[in-house]
């Protein structure tokens, strides 16, 4: 790997951003476990992708995506511009997601993965194959190469699997890329071992639920489903509507892309709200194929929220003014691998007090030492380098953000933030 090191940017809230929530420096202690009654939300830092790993108020556990770009050769990509693996590249990301995982497996149950949702199937999310034959490394279940979601599994079972394409992955063209065909490879070998795998539903409710609490246990979690393929949660019950033109409609190079077909969820516990959409965008070929700003459409069926991740990883076509107007939420959360995450036109949006006159946080799980020159505004957020943790308190009242070490696995914690408060919002505007 390149000789760059990446800025340990955590804490590098400036006198100028510092709002009423102190940030208390911690150089010794370490996170401290899960208790019954919260809800944690890992954004593990590798560099290579996104992953966020939720253990839910009874214990549910939710893979977000686990991402994982090859050190080389795949995706067109060039290593210059990417993020060094994290904590080294002495294990493929993939591992060091499941590693991360297993340390923070809630006690009292079997280690499992009860539901993993990719938000769309690019190697930056579900784990891309290396092009180059020579390191292929095999799964132990067959038929396909380990990377990503498929080394998580391959150490810590994963009961259940939601993506936008099962069963036939043909919107709106078949999904063949190498990394698509290994990752339906995978689906194939998971359902004949008794896995189960449904399309993610938008609009469903209770699509996700909690699996360990007794009936009604929890009735303030819910996971709404808010998009997939362009069909948006419509507010109304379980409804949802088409947003993109039938295919019939579009010129084959203008339909719509992977990104913009991404899954959104928002969840919700007691009042606190999280938003996680994926890679999709607001790019409209200069007003050309208005349905575009899926993004913005998504946001509002959204309404505010206290956490949202950054859509595509802040890159210059996402975290739209609509997107960011419409969420305005108090903590915003970056998942990078790249010298472009986060943009400026998407973090000036981020930071705007004209888009909403509150206070808010931004976190980066990494930042490219480049884009830190290259950026000045990062110099505004509170965290560019390390896991980030959001807590949320039983019921749902208050959250706090912790940033834990991505240099090793100890998992120290290199700063916190908050308590915020979460206040009542109207589920749906
Ligand atoms: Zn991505």
């Amino acid at each position: 790997m390149g000789s760059l090191s990446l800025l340990p940017v955590a804490g590098a809230r400036t006198e100028a951003t510092t709002q009423e929530e102190q940030a208390s420096r911690v150089s010794s202690r370490c996170l401290e476990p899960w208790t019954p009654g919260a809800l944690d939300i890992h954004h593990i830092s590798t560099g290579r992708g996104n992953v966020a790993f939720l253990v839910c108020p009874d214990r549910t556990t939710i893979l977000i995506d686990a991402g994982a770009l090859h050190a080389a050769s795949d995706w067109g990509s060039d290593e210059k511009y990417r993020i060094q693996p994290l904590p080294d590249a002495s294990l493929r990301p993939g591992q060091w997601i499941a590693r991360y995982i297993a340390r923070h497996m809630p006690a009292g149950r079997k280690p499992a993965i009860d539901y993993f949702i990719l938000t769309h199937l690019h190697p930056d999310h579900m784990g891309g194959v290396d092009l180059l034959s020579h390191r292929k490394i095999m799964s132990r279940f067959g038929g396909y190469e380990l990377t990503g979601v498929m080394d998580v599994h391959e150490e810590i079972p994963i009961r259940k699997i939601l993506d936008r394409g099962y069963p036939d992955y043909s919107y709106p063209l078949p999904l063949v890329d190498p990394h698509q065909r290994n990752y339906r490879a995978f689906i194939a070998s998971f359902l004949r071992n008794g896995g189960i795998v449904e399309r993610f539903a938008a609009g469903s409710s209770n699509q996700i639920r909690l699996l360990h609490s007794g009936h009604g246990a929890h009735p303030d979690f819910i996971v709404q489903n808010l998009c997939a393929n362009g069909r948006v949660w419509s507010g109304r019950g379980e409804d949802a509507e088409e947003t993109f033109p039938s295919l019939d409609r579009l010129e084959k190079a203008d339909y719509p892309t992977e990104n913009k077909c991404s899954v959104a969820m928002r969840l919700a516990f007691g009042s606190f709200r999280y938003f996680s959409g994926g890679d999709m965008d607001h790019d409209t070929a200069y007003g050309r194929l208005p349905w575009g700003n899926i993004e913005a459409r998504v946001a509002r069926a959204s309404g505010p929220v206290d956490v949202a991740m950054a859509n595509h990883h802040g890159y210059v076509n996402a975290c739209g003014p609509e997107w960011v107007a419409a969420l305005r939420p108090r903590a915003f959360i970056i998942s990078a691998w790249d010298s472009a995450h986060p943009t400026i036109p998407a973090l000036d949006n981020m930071l705007s007090r004209q888009l909403y006159d509150q206070p808010r946080d931004v976190f980066s799980t990494a930042l490219k030492p480049e884009n830190i020159i290259a950026t000045k505004r990062l110099h505004e957020i509170q965290s560019g380098s390390g896991h980030v943790i959001v807590r949320v308190a039983p019921g749902g009242d208050d959250f706090k953000i912790a940033i834990t070490s991505n240099r090793d696995e100890s998992d120290r914690i290199i700063a916190q933030f908050g308590p915020y408060h979460t206040t009542e919002k109207s589920l749906n505007s």
